[in-house]
């Protein structure tokens, strides 16, 4: 079948015929699917969930090909956790992620060695799992331990517990929203500015914890007015959102939490609750969809387009790549590999995150 073929079939040949090559594969690959992938990937899931329990699951596969539906990031991290027999695949190698992006190594080395100087002690960089091998790895050399957002305040408390000055990356509101919630005061937490300066007015010799300035921008988008507008329009919402929402939102929300968080509560809430939702919406779509007894209603509109990049159509080339490469007739589309350089340290970096999640 050539890639015109799998995009010239009806819907329903097109689902009907991944559902057939899933089934022949059956023995051979597992498809983890991220809650914010449309529900036309969604139905092809093995297994869904938010970047933790995907990488936790991934790693724990016996399965020789992992077609990952989710960004790049996301893929890489399973290549990293993956024994050396197995191949991860995306259906769409440009799924990037803006957030992932905004923090070079080269200055994130430069910001560590300004912390330390500062401070004069050790520092453990705490990495969002939102980031790509080179910054885990960097992580791992340096003794830290990469995060996810449920379980952010769990690692940065097992380093503060160690004497440790924390610097967490890239998402600034993650951290800060994390530091809040576990009552760090506010002077010390300190952000570290495009140009590498430290925010003013703050105690930087005796600071906890150091943000870098990245964000979501698909969760940045929330405000406080998005909340006035929902509260004022449904008697008795409850607002949950991401924690990668800016503080304010979160402060005058009802809850905050995980993406898989956000799931469990809805799907435990009683029938005739009314949810207000900060986080992206093709995932509340869905929520809604499977939650009908309730009212569920995004905070605001806010789709990750990077998220929208696969589909069946590149899922099915992706599948189908799969059977050629094992009848010897082609090449995988498209494998994933964190490069060899940076495997270890990102690996210590992620193993070190699920034995402290763990233990
Ligand atoms: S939702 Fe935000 S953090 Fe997640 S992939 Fe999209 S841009 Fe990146």
């Amino acid at each position: 079948m050539t890639n015109k073929g799998f995009s010239d079939l009806t819907k329903e040949e097109l689902y009907s015929l991944i559902q057939k090559m899933k089934l022949d594969l059956k023995d051979k690959i597992i498809i983890p699917v991220h809650h914010y992938q449309s529900p036309e990937i969604v139905q092809f899931a093995d297994i869904i969930g938010d970047s933790y329990k995907l990488a936790v699951n991934c790693s724990r596969s016996e399965k020789e090909f992992i077609i990952f539906c989710g960004v790049l990031f996301m893929a890489e991290g399973a290549s990293i956790l993956a024994k050396d027999e197995q191949k991860i695949l995306i259906p769409e190698p440009t799924a990037g992620c803006p957030m992932a992006e905004m923090a070079d190594l080269e200055q994130v080395k430069e910001a560590f060695d300004k912390i330390e100087n500062i401070t004069g002690k050790k520092t453990a960089p705490i990495l969002y799992i939102n980031s790509y091998a080179d910054l885990k790895s960097f992580c791992g050399k340096k003794n830290g331990s990469v995060c996810t957002s449920s379980n952010a305040p769990k690692i940065i408390e097992n380093f503060l517990k160690k004497g440790n000055v924390i610097f967490f990356l890239p998402d600034y509101y993650l951290g800060k929203n994390t530091a809040v919630k576990m009552n760090i005061n506010d002077k010390k937490i300190v952000k570290i500015k495009k140009d590498l300066s430290f925010e003013k007015d703050k105690d930087c010799k005796n600071a906890k914890i150091f943000l870098w300035d990245g964000f979501c921008p698909i969760h940045q988008r929330f405000t406080v007015s998005d909340i006035k507008t929902l509260k004022e329009k449904y008697n008795d919402i409850k607002i949950i959102v991401h924690p990668e929402s800016p503080e304010e939102v979160v402060k005058n929300s009802d809850f905050s939490g995980s993406t898989e968080k956000i799931f469990n509560m809805v799907l435990e809430s009683k029938p005739g609750t009314v949810w207000g939702i900060g986080t992206e919406t093709t995932f509340v779509s869905r929520l809604a969809l499977e939650n009908k007894d309730k009212t569920i209603v995004p905070l605001r509109e806010s789709k990750c387009k990077n998220m929208m990049k696969n589909t069946p159509v590149n899922l099915a080339e992706s599948l189908s790549s799969v059977i050629d490469y094992l009848n010897n007739n082609g090449k995988l589309k498209y494998e994933v590999e964190a490069k060899e350089e940076y495997r270890e340290n990102a690996k210590k970096a992620l193993d070190k995150m699920i034995e402290i999640v763990e233990s």
